[in-house]
């Protein structure tokens, strides 16, 4: 990983909108998504069908996509899986829209290495709305790139594909249910779907992701002493998010398949990883060790040593086990 903190001879800009630095790309994508959006005030484009496929297609993009792939899988590296099904996953992630998998994990364990820094890429230091979504607006943040703190990723032929074309798969998606809609039910049906299963599903994920970096630094309660970090658990933003709300348990123990940690913090991310390895599809999950979990005085319990290392650094205090649900 390449060392940002010398590469970047001066105090990197955060907070409030560059107007010279702008990625035109990222803006069309989010605002044509929100224009779309806009279409549900037109009488007659609200289907059943589209709700539903919304919902559903908010956990394969959000919870399986970003939540258990992008984030548990391929940055911090928190279970294994075959190859086959990793590809699966990611191209699950990428018709979320958040960018591809490089350029997200890197940008994370940035986020993870300078956490509520200068260096941080999106710390509500620097401002709740920079936090939440001004930052993704940006061409290019000053001390931000991606891929040199993704570079094994960048290794991997199929993830680099993926990476480069990850706006491809909501693409035919989207021609797809416009498509079958029409055919089905004409072009009111074929509009319904696009609106509320296409653009409203990816603004409800958008949000779910971007105030895990926003609200879940701001607002809740921590299980873990701070270190300089602001990180919290929410119980709102872990229910939007499918577990990533958590994100105090998350800063303390990165690599933990679980967030969730005390029987209260209902993390269905990690659920769904525990059901993979039932059928051979998760292996060599990782969790915290008992004496790790948080005081069950409720106390804040100190934060493991690993919590002061990048994210990807060898999880030393961290030991491997078999899919057993954290004890409370
Ligand atoms: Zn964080
Ligand atoms: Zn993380």
């Amino acid at each position: 990983m390449t060392d940002t903190n010398t590469a970047i001879p001066h105090k990197p800009h955060r907070g409030g909108i560059q107007w010279n630095n702008l990625n035109w790309s990222v803006i069309i994508g989010i605002g044509g998504m929100h224009i779309i959006a806009l279409g549900a005030f037109i009488p007659g484009t609200f289907s059943w069908s589209g709700l539903l496929m919304g919902l559903f297609l908010s956990w394969v993009t959000a919870g399986v996509g970003i939540t258990l792939c992008y984030h548990r899988l391929l940055t911090h590296r928190s279970f294994k899986t075959p190859k086959w099904f990793e590809y699966f996953l990611t191209t699950c992630g990428c018709l979320a829209w958040q960018g591809g998998p490089v350029t997200w994990v890197g940008v994370h364990r940035l986020h993870h290495k300078h956490s509520d820094t200068d260096m941080d890429p999106h710390s509500p230091n620097h401002g709740f709305t920079w936090a939440h979504m001004l930052w993704t607006l940006h061409d290019k943040v000053e001390g931000i790139n991606g891929h040199d703190a993704a570079k094994d990723l960048l290794r991997d032929n199929g993830l680099r594909l993926l990476d480069k074309y990850f706006w491809v798969p909501q693409l035919i998606l989207s021609i797809g249910l416009l498509g079958v809609g029409y055919a089905i039910g004409g072009w009111q049906l074929g509009l319904s779907w696009i609106i509320w299963t296409v653009a409203i599903r990816t603004i409800f994920v958008y949000h779910g992701t971007w105030f895990v970096n926003s609200a879940a630094h701001t607002w809740g309660y921590q299980n873990y002493e701070e270190t300089g970090e602001k990180s919290t658990n929410l119980w709102w933003v872990a229910l939007w998010s499918f577990g990533e709300g958590w994100h105090n348990n998350h800063h303390a123990h990165p690599r933990s398949a679980a967030h969730g940690l005390r029987w209260y913090e209902l993390d269905p991310t990690y659920w769904a990883i525990v059901v993979l390895s039932w059928v051979g599809l998760a292996h060599t999950i990782v969790l915290p060790r008992p004496d790790q979990m948080p005081d069950a005085t409720g106390n804040k319990a100190p934060k493991p040593a690993a919590s002061t290392t990048t994210a990807i650094d060898p999880p030393e205090n961290i030991t491997t086990s078999s899919a057993t649900p954290p004890a409370a």
